[in-house]
């Protein structure tokens, strides 16, 4: 497979864009003003492979995933599923994606769809809501990846934790 799409999903705020950008560009950018549905493209190689990456940053709605988790589902071989250690409602919120992203793969007999589950905003951990350990157990709940990151201060941690995912999907 040479071309790859993932969907990023969570609460809103809780840093998919920051995420996303900080593997794309290696920067972090604070503030991001996005109030529309957004593909980025990237060409890169993982293995000796090009590949054709292509990512959907869905615009958040109000906190809520579940009008913008119809689309994506059907569309991505793989998904960023994001929330903040310091927001307990964002880790709640992203509880609820990864069961509607494996409900939703189930109705469509598309078998185990590779996901990453991140704890991002690691560098604000003085107010942490949500401990690692939640989030280590809640990706083996879903047999998905998981990582605590921080768009602000890292991008090594991020970029391995995405060409994980990529190596994930081209497997399928
Ligand atoms: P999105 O709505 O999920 O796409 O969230 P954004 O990427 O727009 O980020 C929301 C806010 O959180 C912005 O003010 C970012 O600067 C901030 N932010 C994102 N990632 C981090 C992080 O790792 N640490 C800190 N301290 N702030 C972050």
């Amino acid at each position: 497979m040479n071309d790859i799409k993932l969907a990023l999903l969570g609460s809103e705020g809780a840093g998919k864009s920051a995420v996303l950008v900080r593997f794309l560009t290696k920067r972090f950018i604070g503030e991001y003003a996005s109030n529309a549905n957004s593909l980025y493209h990237k060409r890169l190689s993982i293995d000796g492979r090009q590949l054709n990456l292509e990512v959907f940053d869905p615009c958040s709605q109000s906190g809520e995933s579940r009008c913008i988790l119809e689309e994506p589902v059907d569309w991505a071989d793989g998904f960023v599923v994001v929330y903040t250690i310091s927001d307990r409602t964002s880790f709640l919120n992203a509880k609820n994606i990864l069961a509607q992203i494996k409900e939703s793969r189930r109705e469509t007999c598309k078998g185990e769809v590779p996901v990453c589950l991140v704890g991002n905003k690691q560098d604000l951990c003085h107010s942490r809501q949500v401990s690692e350990e939640e989030g280590r157990v809640l990706s083996q709940e879903y047999k998905c990846l998981f990582q605590e990151v921080s768009a602000a201060e890292n991008y090594l941690e991020i970029s391995n934790l995405f060409t994980k995912l990529i190596r994930h999907v081209m497997e399928q």
